[in-house]
């Protein structure tokens, strides 16, 4: 028997379609046998992490897997692993284009003309669209 927090949520199941409270248990927060739910303060420490954990339908028995966001503390939302891989791999390339963004704040004018074809050619081949 160990010491652990609980984390509720309430989701319909995949398998039996029924709606159920999921009840996850995880002893990451360093304290025992709290209940939580979304919105909740997990951690006293403001730390942002991603909890990826899994649990059973109390109906049918059948395996949900989660993907809990903690952001400054704060148990933000929950995620399906695909929906939380999808956001992560977009990560990097908004801190490329912020990157890219002060790189253009910074160019001598005679470049700033070559770097918008460039991305008007970015653009079009991702939208059809010429801005
Ligand atoms: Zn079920």
């Amino acid at each position: 028997m160990g010491v652990y927090d609980s984390l509720y949520v309430k989701d319909i199941c995949p398998n039996c379609h029924k709606e159920v409270e999921y009840c996850f248990k995880t002893k990451e927060f360093g304290l025992s046998y709290q209940e939580y739910h979304v919105g909740d303060y997990v951690t006293k420490a403001n730390e942002n992490c991603y909890l990826d954990l899994k649990e059973y339908c109390p109906e049918c028995g059948y395996e949900k897997e989660l993907v809990f966001e903690i952001k400054n503390g704060q148990w933000t939302r929950t995620l399906s692993k695909d929906a939380h891989n999808e956001e992560t791999k977009r990560v990097p390339l908004r801190q490329k284009l912020k990157r890219l963004e002060s790189v253009i704040a910074e160019l001598p004018e005679e470049y700033i003309n070559v770097v918008e074809d460039h991305l008007d050619y970015i653009i079009y081949k991702c939208t059809g669209e010429i801005e």
